[in-house]
């Protein structure tokens, strides 16, 4: 039976909507391979489809779930959460003007300087809300908000955001990778598209590469986003669809876990003599923890960083050091991850040095915590007698 709407979000994804496919009343889905789908005599498609590119049935049980998961009209699977993005951007026409953070995922942010200086886009880029509501005094058409966002978790204002976007006529577009929809739902909020690595949390596994995006109504740039979709081709293979839907059933579980665990990691290192300073927007000296108690409900998501004392060598000796943080790049995955995140981003980084960016995941919050003090402890000078 399809669950209904009374029902809460935890249990909607326990049950992938409770969906039961005939004949066989499946508890889980089964994994559609088909490129294409037959014509009846007439030449009308009595299955709703034409070719798998547009719409595969293996999209389905995961876009339904995240479009109720979000609160949205339609979603969209892409093959990676660059793919997802990618899509919004190509969804702009020449001499559109977008509006993005300065802290965001490194990755996009310079893919989107390539883009908009290739294809006569106008990009303005803003470090706080004071500098969004600046640059918004004139028109735009996109503005871009991640939050928590890479790598020192600034908190946006996302309902403030969006009414400034839309008094200049910008679609805000919130990449909700690191909040997902069990702490964060932009949507409600005004945002008009939501994105996700689905890579990161809504996966969990790190065993799919693969992005979302949901949209809160299904108007003419939703129409260019899909568009962007089934012609670019960058979509999703139908056993990755799976086990995107499988990851999905234990989303809450899973992400609950972890931010309880990054929050009692966050106060137990917060006053550390080896740390210049922890960021996670759950500690109430974090700039953004009042938006962020209002914005989020029910926990402060998974991901913190470490400014550690004695500057880029020392940061590299306690990554180092780690023994059951895993050291590797992402996030959002059941393993603890940890990484020296400037190096990464390279030139024109800004980034601190001395920063380690950390994923919380499901193991034991005090083993966890038993690490880093050592791995602290293995990289601290000396003490002079
Ligand atoms: C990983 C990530 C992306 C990019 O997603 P991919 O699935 O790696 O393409 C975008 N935004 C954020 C916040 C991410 O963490």
């Amino acid at each position: 039976m399809q669950h209904d709407d009374t029902l809460a979000p935890a249990t909607l994804a326990a049950q992938g909507l409770g969906a039961t496919p005939m004949p066989h009343r499946d508890i889980v889905p089964p994994i559609h391979l088909a490129t294409t789908f037959e014509r009846a005599e007439d030449g009308s498609l009595p299955g709703g489809r034409i070719y798998a590119r547009d719409a595969s049935p293996a999209y389905d049980p995961a876009e339904a779930l995240l479009c109720k998961l979000e609160g949205g009209a339609e979603a969209a699977l892409f093959a990676s959460g660059m793919a997802a993005a990618s899509a919004v951007l190509l969804a702009l026409k020449p001499g559109a003007r977008i509006v993005a953070p300065h802290d965001m995922y490194w990755s996009l942010r310079n893919w989107m300087i390539g883009f908009a200086a290739n294809w006569q886009i106008g990009l303005d880029f803003y470090a706080d809300s004071a500098e969004l509501a600046a640059l918004l005094q004139h028109p735009a058409d996109l503005v871009w908000v991640e939050t928590p966002a890479n790598p020192t978790w600034e908190i946006t204002d996302i309902a403030r955001a969006t009414d400034l976007a839309h008094a200049a006529g910008a679609h805000l577009v919130v990449d909700s990778t690191v909040p997902t929809p069990v702490f964060t739902r932009p949507l409600a909020l005004g945002a008009d598209v939501v994105m996700h690595s689905a890579t990161k949390y809504l996966n969990g596994h790190s065993d799919v590469v693969a992005g979302v995006l949901v949209t809160r109504t299904e108007d003419d740039f939703w129409a260019r986003i899909k568009t962007a979709r089934a012609a670019g081709g960058a979509v999703l293979g139908p056993f990755e669809a799976w086990l995107l839907n499988r990851g999905l059933r234990t989303l809450f579980p899973r992400v609950r876990t972890a931010a309880t665990s990054a929050l009692r990691i966050a106060q137990h290192f917060e006053h550390h003599p080896g740390l210049v300073t922890v960021l996670y927007p759950g500690l109430p000296a974090h700039p953004g923890h009042d938006i962020a108690c209002r914005q989020m409900e029910g926990g402060f998501g998974a991901m913190l960083s470490l400014r550690v004392k004695g500057g880029e060598a020392a940061a590299r000796q306690v990554a180092g050091a780690a023994r059951i943080f895993r050291r590797a790049t992402s996030l959002g995955s059941v393993e603890s991850l940890i990484e020296h995140r400037g190096p990464i981003e390279g030139p024109g980084t800004r980034c601190p040095l001395d920063l380690l960016r950390i994923s919380v995941g499901i193991e034991d919050t005090a083993d966890l915590i038993t690490d880093l003090e050592q791995a602290l402890q293995a990289a601290a000078p000396a003490p002079t007698l």
